[in-house]
């Protein structure tokens, strides 16, 4: 008991004199010291409201048909067979996806989607307005219209498919446009290709928080388990999943 006793006695007086130390150490300094100048934080001119591109940002679709032939391809590196009307891209079944000329690591993306406003009564769960963003053309942001709409939970608007379910439901009704920010983090990879840290995803739909910094399992799989393989930069894809879905002002920051 005196042997604990006096254990005790010598970490009172060690703490005490840490933190007499510290305090005089405090007392040598100045505000300044802890005030960094250099380099001067990058100036970025805003958009008008949060949903229009700041000054950094790639534009990757405008709402003209130039601006989709210029930044975006079919799978096979034609020209997109989607139809460019009012402003917004939308879906050609059987077209397949489209994706992005250029490719990304890290970004901050902004885009905005709209389920089709006319609703077959018999279509229901994966059947209704389903299209998907790819973040780096293999982890999918699913796009389906969950209006009074029910699914499996891992595979509602706002999921990462099969993968991560989103914080909670804030469609809108079919026909209204809607928005998703993303700001995502690629995996990494060590030099033998196996997984050194797996890509982070944060999304806001209709700016509220639907993914909070959630870690991918892998790439989305519509069967299995997903499984990490190695890969570098990679392009933003849209869906076809036969559902006339629109599209429209979609522009990313690199990171
Ligand atoms: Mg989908």
């Amino acid at each position: 008991m005196k042997k604990i006793l006096l254990g005790v006695c010598i970490l009172s007086v060690v703490a005490a004199h840490a933190q007499n130390q510290n305090a005089a150490e405090l007392a040598k300094m100045k505000p300044e010291m802890t005030e960094f100048w250099d380099p001067e934080v990058k100036v970025v001119t805003p958009g008008e409201s949060p949903m229009q591109a700041p000054s950094d940002a790639i534009v990757l679709f405008d709402g003209t048909n130039e601006s989709l032939v210029q930044n975006w391809a079919n799978s096979k590196g034609e020209a997109p067979g989607w139809s460019v009307a009012d402003n917004c891209v939308t879906v050609v079944k059987g077209t397949g996806t489209i994706q992005s000329k250029a490719q990304f690591e890290d970004y901050q993306l902004h885009i905005e989607w709209r389920s089709p406003a006319e609703v077959n009564p018999e279509s229901k769960s994966q059947g209704r307005g389903n299209s998907g963003i790819f973040m780096q053309e293999r982890y999918e942001l699913q796009v389906l219209d969950n209006y009074d709409n029910r699914t499996y939970r891992n595979g509602q608007a706002g999921s990462f498919y099969k993968q991560y379910a989103p914080l909670v439901n804030v469609c809108k009704k079919p026909g209204e446009w809607q928005t998703y920010d993303v700001i995502w983090t690629a995996p990494r990879f060590k030099e033998d290709g196996t997984l050194f840290l797996p890509a982070r995803a944060t999304v806001l739909q209709n700016g509220v928080l639907v993914q909070n910094n959630v870690m991918l399992l892998g790439p989305t799989e519509y069967i299995g388990i997903p499984k990490y393989k190695a890969h570098g930069a990679g392009s933003l894809v849209l869906q076809d999943h036969g559902n006339p879905v629109s599209y429209r002002n979609i522009w990313i920051r690199k990171l």
